[in-house]
């Protein structure tokens, strides 16, 4: 839990953790819990104001308490979408998007800054993995939403309400931090936000997805399949050589037995890989009987990568295939098309700008 500077960064402990920390600074155990409710308040050490100034100052010497800020906000003219860079404190960026819906606020957060896995359609991956984010930096991008989300509203302040884990990098390649950090969502006196309103979106890897089922978290799966065989999804996904379709549906099935949750499949339409309505066909007998969900992504075009959107039209019947067979779709919301609202875009564009 150190970070590049070698302070200890608060966040990412539980209240008892830091309650220990506390004490091991000569402090009294009660400014454990004080602290940590102003850490899951979105508040830095200059903020705590039952705290004497002196212990502030003292404590700001060792410890961050906020370890992700905004460095860069677009706010979609078209929907109110809102694409954050957040900033780390080693120079690091990582991407957020925020979206109002109906039933609250929702956050997509990343795990990692870059992305090992490779997928051909997503931008995130171009540099490879830099670095895993902490459990601490994950809060804190939630924390840094709702700094945002309450400027001017100080009486009722909105605050997330849902997070998905579908930024960039792949969260369960992050599994200890992931894990942890999902576990600090719901410590008492903390941001308590319900692990019920949280979705993690695998790419499938295969022995995680049974070390997560294991973990009892009502956490929703969304699964990244994009194909309905191995043979289209190698061609998008290097994953795919590593664990079949076959073997991700088995740990598909396991999870649902283990949490008793459907898991979500996204599939991101692009024209001529797997679009057409064959391929609609056979996605719909791959997920024959299984409690499910298809999202359909109509794709973000990916400019360093030679990969074409599709027609409305093909979206259209590629819905009416799957609806046909019984097998539960959605089109996603497309957010934010003005803001390079797809995963990892933002930073790209932030580096590619910087770095001409
Ligand atoms: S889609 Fe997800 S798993 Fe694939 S490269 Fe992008 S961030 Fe990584």
């Amino acid at each position: 839990m150190e970070n590049a500077a070698n302070k200890t960064e608060l966040a990412g402990m539980t209240r008892e953790e830091l309650t220990g920390w506390i004490i091991a600074q000569g402090l009294p155990s009660f400014r454990g819990r004080q602290i940590f409710e102003w850490i899951h308040r979105g508040v830095d050490f200059d903020g705590m104001t039952n705290l004497p100034a002196a212990m502030r100052e003292k404590l700001k010497e060792t410890a961050v308490a906020q370890s992700v800020e905004i460095r860069l906000q677009r706010i979609s003219a078209l929907d109110g979408t809102v694409k954050f860079l957040f900033a780390l404190r080693d120079g690091n960026c990582v991407e957020g998007v925020l979206m109002h819906y109906k039933y609250g606020v929702s956050l997509c957060i990343s795990t990692q800054v870059g992305c090992r896995m490779g997928c051909r359609f997503c931008a995130s991956t171009l540099e490879g993995l830099v670095r895993n984010l902490t459990a601490g930096e994950m809060l804190g991008e939630i924390l840094a939403a709702n700094r945002y989300l309450s400027q001017g509203k100080e009486q009722k302040p909105e605050k997330v309400s849902h997070v998905v884990l579908m930024g960039s990098g792949e969260p369960l390649d992050n599994y200890d931090e992931v894990v942890r950090f999902l576990h600090l969502l719901r410590e008492e006196e903390g941001i308590r936000i319900s692990l019920r309103n949280v979705s993690l979106s695998t790419c499938g890897i295969v022995p995680r997805m049974y070390d997560f089922a294991r973990e009892n978290l009502p956490v929703t799966l969304c699964v990244s399949l994009h194909a309905p065989n191995d043979e289209i999804r190698r061609k998008t996904m290097p994953v795919a050589n590593r664990w079949s379709i076959r073997e991700i549906m088995e740990a598909c099935r396991n999870y649902i037995r283990e949490t008793g949750r459907r898991v979500i499949f996204e599939y991101a339409l692009s024209e001529g890989v797997n679009a057409g309505e064959k391929d609609a066909a056979e996605l719909a007998e791959l997920l024959r009987g299984m409690q499910c969900h298809v999202n359909l992504i109509p794709l973000n075009v990916v400019r360093e990568r030679n990969l074409k959107g599709v027609s409305e039209e093909t979206v259209r019947e590629f819905m009416q295939t799957l609806e046909e067979k019984h097998i539960s779709v959605t089109r996603r919301r497309e957010m934010g098309d003005d803001i390079e609202g797809a995963c990892g875009q933002l930073r790209r564009k932030t580096i590619r700008e910087n770095n001409p």
